[in-house]
């Protein structure tokens, strides 16, 4: 597996302290044969690593991970952001009905995500109504219908016995349906072929201007892999869509189509569809396919774990220092900083701290530009300055003006403000006030 692989791959790099070129190389073959393995398509594949890599190049060395550890976490969160990030929602008319429209290729699964569609919908509270407008063979109305049952949901169908039926005007009479009958979500099934094929779009082209659809689904089985951006394209071009649902995740897909499909579109992938049963279904979770892309669901617990534990490690060290009396550094202040404003705002962190009302009008004042030059300034830093800026000399103070784009009275200014806190903490240890800490506005 991957994990194996890489495993083997990273045994070289652990323990170094930055990354190299050379390590990331090694990591992003290794990434290249996973996606291509999880039947990414090949240019998705090729862009994604030149990603990565520009973004590896450019990370801050970790002290959490290894360089695999951290090359994998960038990995992740580069899937997880073609994916879409969030979970995208169904858009909702403001006016009902909303009309939901489903298009794919035969045998996608469109008629069985019609009635897992509505199951789902009337889970939700809405009343849905199912369209059937593939009349291109004769018993996908039937098949509709068996689904509908199922589903307890009404489908709207031609009257038997009228011939070949005409899906647009079978969409339109749907809709005047829907409203009489206070329907607020219309799901329209059309026909597929198992090819590309002008006719059809055109069909669905026209059906779909006959309903307005909301939203139109783009119908995808995983199992295709590679053949999904070909399809995905011409559905683009030919009918259009808003979204994309992924079925027959329940085989041994890995799910690489979803990347294809999102990155070559840029449509996000909304539901999947992972059995034939109608409650095999499920919104769709950004992050839980790119643990499945990557197959690699236990290190990104491990990831997320040693960056706890550190975290934790950190703030122990802190507090030792603290009671002991030792010296609070300007490293220290440093990892505290940027463990904080992990969180979110400092104004927002501040104000959410019991006991702060007080400091009101401090907490207002923070500026977050101020922090950023603070944080700039300390890592322009030498470590042993960091630990002393007794040795802050002149030439010293505007080397790191320079490297962090700031002036040397602005260096001045943190050294100062920073001796001030630290001796103001030496004060609070033996039961004195909070410190007035640098980059907090004076
Ligand atoms: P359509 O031609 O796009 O309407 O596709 P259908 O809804 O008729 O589905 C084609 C076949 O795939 C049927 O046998 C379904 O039972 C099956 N199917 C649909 N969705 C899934 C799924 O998520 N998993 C599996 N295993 N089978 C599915
Ligand atoms: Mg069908």
């Amino acid at each position: 597996t991957l994990q194996d692989r890489l495993t083997a791959t990273f045994k070289g790099l652990r323990g170094k302290g930055r990354l190299s070129e050379a390590d990331i190389d090694a990591t992003a073959r290794e990434i290249r044969v996973a996606l291509l393995e999880a039947d990414v398509a090949l240019p998705v594949v090729r862009e994604f690593i030149a990603a990565v890599r520009e973004r590896a190049r450019g990370a801050e060395v970790s002290q959490a991970l290894n360089p695999a550890q951290q090359i994998i976490k960038i990995v992740n969160e580069e899937l997880v952001t073609i994916l879409g990030g969030e979970t995208r929602r169904v858009r909702f008319a403001k006016n009902p009905p909303t009309v939901i429209m489903l298009a794919g290729l035969q045998g996608a699964g469109k008629t069985t995500l019609a009635g897992k569609l509505a199951l789902w919908l009337k889970g939700q509270g809405h009343a849905p109504l199912l369209v059937a407008a593939d009349l291109q063979r004769p018993n996908a109305v039937t098949q509709l219908q068996v689904v509908g049952e199922r589903a307890g949901t009404p489908v709207f169908a031609p009257e038997p016995g009228n011939g070949v039926g005409d899906p647009v005007r079978v969409a339109r009479q749907a809709m005047d349906f829907a409203r009489d009958k206070q329907h607020d979500v219309v799901v329209v099934d059309t026909a597929g072929r198992l090819g590309i094929d002008a006719e059809l779009m055109q069909q669905a082209a026209d059906i779909r201007d006959a309903v307005q659809p909301d939203e139109i689904l783009f119908v995808v089985d995983a199992m295709i892999g590679q053949d999904a951006v070909v399809t995905a394209e011409a559905f683009l071009e030919g009918v259009g869509f808003t979204g994309v649902v992924l079925t027959k995740l329940d085989g041994d897909a890995r799910g690489g189509a979803a990347l294809s499909v999102a990155k070559v579109t840029g449509r996000q992938v909304m539901f999947a569809s992972n059995g034939e049963k109608l409650t095999d279904f499920d919104v769709f979770h950004p992050d839980r396919m790119a643990s499945r892309i990557l197959d690699m669901g236990d290190v990104l617990t491990l990831i997320e774990q040693a960056e706890r534990t550190f975290d934790a490690q950190q703030q122990e060290e802190i507090a030792r220092k603290f009671s002991t009396g030792e010296d609070f550094t300007l490293e220290d202040f440093m990892s505290q900083m940027q463990q904080l404003r992990k969180m979110g705002s400092m104004s927002k962190i501040f104000g959410m701290l019991p006991g702060m009302g007080q400091f009101r009008e401090q907490i207002e004042n923070i500026d977050e530009r101020e922090l950023d030059r603070t944080q700039a300034m300390i890592s322009s830093m030498t470590p042993a300055e960091r630990r002393d800026p007794k040795i802050l000399n002149g030439s010293r103070r505007s080397r790191i003006a320079r490297g962090s784009g700031t002036s040397v009275s602005a260096v001045n200014d943190l050294v100062e403000r920073f001796g001030q806190a630290q001796q103001m903490m030496r004060t609070m240890r033996s039961g004195g006030a909070i410190p007035g800490m640098p980059g907090f506005g004076k």
